[in-house]
């Protein structure tokens, strides 16, 4: 069969669109979150249900074309889209269901977090996921998802109980601990390796208003606030999140005009508990060195997971360099103000997040996440609207990488990456790195899912 009657054989078994260059809609849905990226596949496959992914992975088999598989479209490398070849596009499986009796939440592939925490507030839960409600489920999740509920409640694989997924033949299994106990292993930290994730199952937990906010301080007083923040943050009750930026200040409101553009560093907190607690956990840092500015109050979870998006609206340019740390120096500290204070646009950052507590109660190899022994995970963007500031930002990014890189513990968490070649996945993914290319072998055999941070099959 010719690929165009394979096409058009695809077309009438399937119930989204499918948009080849030539219809209306194409463009759009070929964009990502990352407006660096420029891909332009052979077709998109918005699918509605199983049933379409079924169709559309045997429709890329029977026709030799590669697939890329978009959740959220929201990765830095823009692993959601593929040159000349299938995006089977999950955007519009977009159901959520909670079970307040046993706190489940079921999740369709394609949804966004704003999705799940929309759905799960009215309930009194949430799932553990990140700090910005824009971001996909699938990604996030598949890669481990790290946020401001980790400390309390882990990874959000460590919430993940069972997933729907088609697999590169076209087959239809669940993973979990009772069923393909290998394949949920792999699922846990290994990315889009495995196929495509129709659903997802999480505990969630009871999360429902947080005291929570940032913090900012001038650059002056940077030094002295990481030193507390790195012995704070590993003591602080569990209940407490807070990650570090150097940041600069939004130029609008809430922030007081004086400080508007002023390059500082901060610290965005999210406590699960009353406001009088989070106050006498606070205090010692308030009377340590007085924050410029803080925007630190309840509110619901929702409001906090949504509270960067408008910095960040999709379309920008990104630029996304990241490493694991066991230790913050001092001498990581110097370089970290060294380059944090040159930040090149206002809405590039680098950002610390401290994996303990919950995290590391998780054995090394009982997921595939690489690093449970981390004790920081940390991330440069350089972020600007404007195509023209490519290279600035790509420059600066580079640059801090290579002064910190040196502190690091080799690798990084895969969602925090570009394309950054093999040896970089397995440097990510360390001594768990066989067990998933064996798993690969068993799954994928052929390396049908690549478009990913990729884990080759082993070989028989
Ligand atoms: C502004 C911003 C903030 C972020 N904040 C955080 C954060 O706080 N914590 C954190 O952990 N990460 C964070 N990230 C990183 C995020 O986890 C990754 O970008 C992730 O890849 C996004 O998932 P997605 O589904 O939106 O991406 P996509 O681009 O759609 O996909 C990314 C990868 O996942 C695979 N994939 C996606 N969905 C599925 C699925 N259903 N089945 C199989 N494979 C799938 C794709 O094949 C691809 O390889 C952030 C990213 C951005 C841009």
């Amino acid at each position: 069969m010719s690929l165009q009657q394979t096409i058009t054989e695809f077309r009438s078994q399937f119930r989204g669109n499918v948009l080849a260059p030539e219809d209306t809609g194409y463009d759009e849905a070929r964009k990502v979150y990352n407006g660096m990226i420029d891909r332009k596949p052979a077709l998109v496959a918005q699918c509605t249900d199983v049933a379409d992914v079924i169709a559309a992975v045997k429709m890329a088999r029977a026709s030799g074309l590669q697939v890329s598989i978009r959740g959220g479209g929201h990765n830095a490398a823009g692993l959601g889209v593929c040159d000349d070849g299938l995006v089977i596009d999950l955007a519009p499986i977009r159901y959520v269901r909670v079970d307040p009796a046993s706190r489940t939440v079921r999740v369709g592939g394609g949804c966004k977090w704003s999705d799940v925490d929309h759905a799960t507030h009215a309930f009194g839960l949430a799932v553990p996921s990140g700090i910005i409600s824009t971001t996909g489920v699938g990604g996030l999740t598949l890669g481990g998802g790290m946020g401001h509920l980790s400390r309390k409640y882990g990874l959000t694989i460590d919430n993940l109980l069972a997933a729907d997924i088609v697999l590169a033949d076209g087959s239809f299994v669940v993973a979990s601990a009772d069923e393909n106990p290998d394949l949920f292993w792999a699922l846990r930290g290994g990315g889009g390796n495995f196929g495509v994730v129709t659903s997802f199952l999480f505990q969630a937990q009871p999360v429902s208003t947080v005291c929570a906010g940032p913090m900012l301080w001038n650059l002056e007083d940077a030094a002295d606030i990481m030193k507390w923040y790195r012995e704070f943050i590993s003591r602080a009750p569990e209940e407490m999140n807070g990650f570090f930026a150097m940041m600069t200040v939004p130029p609008g409101p809430p922030f007081p005009e004086e400080l508007h553009l002023r390059k500082m560093c901060g610290i965005v907190w999210c406590y699960q508990g009353p406001m009088e607690q989070a106050n006498a956990i606070l205090q010692p840092v308030r009377d340590y060195r007085k924050p410029a500015f803080e925007l630190f109050m309840a509110m619901p979870f929702p409001m906090l997971q949504g509270l960067f998006d408008a910095v960040y609206p999709p379309g920008l340019q990104w630029y996304w360099k990241a490493d694991f740390f066991k230790e913050l120096s001092d001498e990581a500290i110097a370089k970290h103000l060294e380059h944090g204070s040159q930040l090149p646009t206002w809405q590039s950052t680098m950002h610390l997040y401290p994996v303990n507590g919950n995290v590391h109660r998780v054995g090394e190899n009982e997921t595939a996440f690489g690093y449970r022994d981390a004790v920081w995970s940390g991330v440069i963007v350089g972020v600007d609207p404007d195509p023209a500031n490519r290279g600035k930002i790509v420059d600066w990014a580079k640059a801090y990488y290579e002064a910190l890189h040196p502190f690091g513990s080799g690798g990084a968490y895969v969602n925090f990456m570009m394309e950054e070649g093999q040896e970089r996945v397995r440097e990510s993914y360390r001594g768990n790195y066989q067990r998933l290319a064996a798993i690969k072998a068993k799954y994928d055999p052929e390396n049908f899912f690549r478009v990913n941070q990729n884990i080759r099959p082993a070989a028989a």
